[in-house]
């Protein structure tokens, strides 16, 4: 199962470890089948399940679930409780291997808890039933688990306004007509599964069949509430766009069904064949652009080929990068390039003692394991395959995807295929990246010119810390306007490199589009509004007389700011390094920046919207040295109060102009980073 986290635009989101022993086996020919009959406004559940008996007869059900008989090969056989485990009870069955079991269980579910925020979803959970929701989370304990890996068939019977459904192939369907029947459905899932989870509610289900050239035809649903339903034609065109597109660019979408659920949760859960999203983020335009394309690609890679967990987790970072950045990079290169400056800035923000290799990622709990498992992860993507080219690369991909499909793969496998695809070894690429932690500290040190016998050269002194990486970076030319694009390999932690140059460029400056993974010296982390919203101890000055604006403003900073603001009454007076938000009416917000001496209305944003957001560049210094200052500008409160919901999710940007409550201009400043004088030596 995989998670996307939804306060963050960029759609993260983790694979659920059921288990992480064993995975590595190969599989077993394990299957259940399940039989569960379940009413959500009762919460009443009640299963019938049959596998066929290992070595080792021990499987573990919730404790709101109680065995009321088992048999084995038809011979009536006590099931013993064993362990309890926090709500997770054992249960012990004496059978010879081979002899086929059946259990039948029931009990009352726990009642769905809607007050779970999207950092409690992404913890364990227990099987939970309402009439507005079901969730039945594959590591809950609602079923027997024959094997680490398993195929299964469930057949779902639920009350006549009750839709819901487990990841496979719809084998058969029943609709009730009346209020009397039952809505009953029955799925196959064929290739090793390593859980099951399943999803109801009072759904209106759409479906779309999609023809697929040499392979059966694709059910394409959404399961969503009565308000919802306007959107699923949308869901449905754009599922099949991302369906299409990676069928062409790794290879034939692997099932035959994939539908979007509408979660009573505030949650993005991928599953195979079917992504579980809450039903208030289904609303919002970056699900369907970004985050829908990221959980249909996880078809492939998490739940078509298994990341090798006890060796690193390689599913998120692919799907990072053939997701989100592909989108980005389809965008423009400037999209491109303030993803992968958000990925550095994100690691420049990790504590030294929270960094660690990425082949110790295995899925996210905090910010520290997203900025390695998903940002350094998608960026070892990115310069692999400005190494080895596109084609390579794309060759590799799909060499992986036909070796592996439904088994499990580690970075060596991913490794060996790019080796194979391009021809080139690869092992000091891979293992720099996976198995250091941190990142090189690369910089020119000088930058000298001379001519000799008719040649120009350049020489370049490059220093980069201990051990030294095998690095390949691009070094920007720069002559007046110009400026042209030069690939370097270094290797040594000070080395000295000499180019044939026509003519001797003014100065050079180093990895200008952030295509290396490393870290970022301070004059290319331009300010965010992220640093305000997250600050410890952040400081808020409401620089209005309007006494709507002032509430308004008071308002916006609880929506805003984490922690609670101090309020700043003398703002000429504020110093040192707590984040300061300065909000005020047009003239009144001129008038402060001018009254400080600090840099005016930028002139991107001067004029445009109702309300106007920025971080200060303060270059100049003004009066208040070392205080970093964002400021919201509004033309009216209600323009203000406007941008309660949206301005939250727009941590990620340096400036931003809304209109009421939608944003129609946004950007990161331009932090190209240093540039070094070329000084021309006598010879
Ligand atoms: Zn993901």
């Amino acid at each position: 199962m995989t998670v996307i986290l939804i306060r963050i635009l960029s759609a993260l989101c983790t694979v659920v470890i059921s288990c992480t022993c064993c995975l590595a086996a190969p599989p077993r020919a394990a299957h259940l089948d399940l039989d569960v009959t379940l009413d959500p406004e009762s919460r009443e559940f009640r299963a019938t399940a049959k596998w066929v008996a290992a070595p080792e007869s021990r499987f573990i059900l919730h404790h709101a679930l109680s065995i009321g008989s088992a048999s084995a090969d038809g011979v009536a056989t006590p099931a013993v409780p064993a362990r309890r485990t926090g709500d997770m009870q054992a249960w012990r069955i004496d059978a010879r291997p081979g002899t086929v079991l059946r259990v039948e269980y029931s009990g009352a579910l726990p009642r769905l808890d809607r007050t779970l925020d999207h950092r409690q979803v992404l913890s364990a959970m227990p099987p939970m039933a309402a009439r507005e929701g079901t969730f039945l989370p594959a590591g809950a304990g609602w079923y027997p688990r024959p094997a680490n890996l398993f195929s299964y068939r469930v057949r779902l019977s639920l009350p006549h306004d009750q839709r819901g459904l487990v990841p496979g192939r719809l084998l058969a369907e029943a609709v009730p007509r009346e209020s009397g029947e039952r809505y009953v459905a029955t799925f196959s899932f064929e290739q090793p599964a390593d859980g099951i989870d399943l999803m109801a509610g009072p759904y209106v289900v759409r479906e779309r069949i999609v023809k697929r050239r040499d392979a059966e035809p694709l059910r394409l649903r959404t399961y969503f509430e009565r308000d919802l339903d306007a959107l699923a034609d949308a869901y449905l065109d754009d599922s099949r766009r991302y369906l299409e597109l990676y069928s062409d660019l790794i290879g034939a979408y692997p099932f035959t069904e994939f539908s979007v659920v509408a979660s009573p949760l505030p949650t993005g859960f991928g599953m195979p064949t079917l992504t579980y999203i809450g039903s208030r983020v289904l609303k919002l335009p970056f699900i369907r652009a970004t985050s829908l394309g990221h959980e249909v690609l996880h078809n492939w890679w998490g739940n078509g080929v298994y990341p090798d967990y006890a060796r690193g987790n390689w599913s998120e970072g692919l799907t990072t990068f053939m997701a989100d950045y592909f989108y980005r990079a389809r965008e423009s290169d400037a999209a491109a390039r303030e993803m992968r400056l958000a990925w550095l800035r994100d690691f420049a923000a990790v504590p030294a003692a929270a960094d660690r290799p990425l082949a110790a990622f295995r899925s996210r709990t905090h910010g520290a394991d997203a900025a390695l498992g998903y940002g350094k992860s998608a960026m070892v993507f990115v310069m692999l395959r400005d190494l080895i080219g596109d084609e390579a690369f794309e060759r590799g991909i799909r060499a992986f995807w036909n070796r592996h499909r439904f088994r499990v793969a580690s970075w060596d496998d991913l490794r060996r295929a790019f080796e194979e695809s391009s021809g080139r070894p690869l092992r000091t690429f891979f293992t720099q990246w996976l198995d250091r932690p941190g990142a090189p500290r690369l910089a020119v040190v000088t930058a000298r010119a001379n001519a000799q016998g008719g040649t120009t050269r350049l020489v370049l002194e490059f220093s980069q810390g201990e051990p030294a990486y095998a690095l390949r970076v691009s070094l920007e030319l720069v002559t007046g306007k110009r400026s042209e694009m030069r690939w370097l390999d270094i290797s040594h932690a000070r080395e000295t490199v000499a180019l044939a140059v026509d003519a001797v460029p003014d100065s050079v400056r180093l990895d200008p589009e952030l295509r290396l993974w490393r870290t970022l010296a301070r004059e290319q982390l331009p300010p965010i509004l992220r640093q305000w919203i997250v600050a410890r101890a952040p400081r808020l000055a409401v620089v209005s007389s309007d006494a709507d604006v002032r509430l308004a403003a008071q308002e916006l900073a609880r929506h805003f700011f984490e922690r609670p603001a101090k309020q700043v009454d003398h703002i000429e007076a504020v110093r040192g390094p707590d984040p300061l938000l300065v909000i005020g009416l047009h003239r009144e917000v001129d008038a402060v920046l001018s009254m400080l001496k600090l840099p005016g209305r930028p002139a991107n944003l001067s004029g445009v919207g109702s309300a106007q957001v920025w971080t200060v560049r303060d270059e100049n210094g003004g009066a208040l040295i070392g205080v970093p200052i964002a400021v919201i500008s509004t033309r009216d409160a209600d323009s203000l109060t406007a941008l309660l919901r949206p301005l939250p999710h727009y941590g990620a940007q340096s400036y931003l102009a809304f209109d009421g409550s939608r944003a129609i201009e946004r950007g990161v400043w331009a932090a190209p980073g240093r540039l070094v004088s070329v000084t021309r030596s006598p010879r």
